[in-house]
């Protein structure tokens, strides 16, 4: 194994939330819920299972659209651009790693901000690329702790012609925080045509109506913008694996080079189209979620919490100490959340929001460990 390029030896495998059985086979209770990885408390729409049930009834045995025709005709009509000019990935995490493989490389270097999302600096040193990264606002910024900085991207992008990859996360995890429409285009602005901008949008559809990119209007604007959407998130089929980018036309066609030929299996494809025809549970999801994320903000607030503002589906706390503790107490209680030492956050959780039942015993569990000193 020492033989492996050095980028790979300096990664730490990406840990994943706890699975909901491991832990209820160590308390040995049923009753256990995970809010650990941002997924839909509502799970996907009733017309997924339809759909899957319907698709189960073919011919598994034969290979996957491998071109996922349909659904990309779909996802086109959706956001109003052609066919083209979109890529379907297994998981919008195949998109980034597609984006590195081509983009990235020895001699190259890749941008992102500190504690952005996880998987920017695996896809890039796994190229065996430099990874740049931006210091964030920081802790103490006082509207948008641990945000983007893009004002500081483009200073640093001027003293760095080696980058040819640049990933942001809008709204980012994990920290929730997120860069408006105005900041983003004056970067975007700045940006010499040879970089490749990937706008990671996994949590789109929460965000405010106002804050909301127009993808189709960018796209055309800049031919080196991606934008990556996830079904993992609203849509609810994170189990199912299928995301997709859209991109000029050049660009999805060097994607579709590296892609494996059948990367999306049969039941993600009608999966996606089943998900994507449903907005009115998008609605529904998006609805919850946006109460969910003030109450139970506020309800940390009231236990003297810091709450990191979000425009995602889950809220990253600041217990102002290590906290560990604090995981470990809510796991003993049957609440999975996502501890932040990985991150370089070792003071924070990120707990995503579920439905009103899953944060009331998010809240009381919380409140007996903090009463406990844990
Ligand atoms: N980007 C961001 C910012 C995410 O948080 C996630 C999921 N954790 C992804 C991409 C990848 O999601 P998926 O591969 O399930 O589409």
């Amino acid at each position: 194994f020492r033989n492996a390029l050095p980028g790979i030896l300096s990664l730490h495998a990406y840990t994943p939330g706890m699975p909901i059985e491991e832990l209820q086979r160590k308390l040995g209770i049923a009753d256990v819920i995970k809010l650990a990885s941002n997924e839909n408390p509502l799970g996907p729409s009733p017309k997924v299972s339809a759909a899957i049930a319907e698709a189960t009834k073919g011919n598994l045995g034969l290979y996957p659209d491998g071109s996922g025709h349909k659904l990309k005709n779909k996802i086109a009509e959706y956001h109003g651009i052609s066919a083209d000019r979109i890529t379907l990935g297994n998981g919008s995490n195949d998109i980034l790693e597609f984006l590195a493989r081509i983009y990235a490389g020895p001699g190259r270097a890749v941008m992102f901000s500190d504690y952005a999302f996880a998987v920017y600096p695996l896809a890039t040193l796994a190229q065996n690329a430099e990874a740049v990264v931006v210091p964030s606002h920081g802790a103490d910024h006082p509207t948008m702790p641990f945000g983007h900085d893009l004002a500081a991207f483009t200073r640093v992008l001027k003293t760095r012609p080696d980058v040819s990859l640049v990933f942001i996360a809008n709204p980012n995890n994990p920290t929730g925080t997120w860069n408006t429409p105005q900041e983003i285009e004056a970067f975007l602005d700045s940006v010499p045509p040879h970089v490749i901008v990937a706008l990671d949008e996994a949590y789109f559809d929460y965000q405010d109506v106002e804050l909301r990119s127009d993808a189709r209007v960018w796209l055309d604007r800049y031919p080196n913008l991606l934008v990556c959407r996830t079904f993992s998130k609203v849509y609810g089929i994170a189990g199912l694996r299928a995301g997709y980018a859209l991109s000029d036309a050049k660009v999805a066609d060097l994607l579709n080079r590296v892609r494996q030929p059948f990367n999306n299996n049969s039941l993600a494809l009608v999966a996606a189209e089943a998900a994507l025809a449903d907005q009115e549970h998008v609605k529904k999801s998006v609805e919850l979620n946006a109460s969910e994320r003030i109450r139970v903000g506020a309800e940390l607030q009231k236990l003297g919490l810091r709450v990191l503002p979000s425009q995602a589906n889950f809220l990253t706390v600041d217990f102002g100490r290590d906290a560990a503790p604090i995981h470990k107490g809510l796991l003993e209680r049957g609440v999975i959340v996502r501890p932040m030492g990985s991150y370089g956050m070792p003071n924070f959780l990120r707990v995503s929001m579920g439905t009103v039942r899953e944060d009331d015993r998010f809240l009381s569990a919380l409140r007996e460990v903090l009463a406990e000193g844990q």
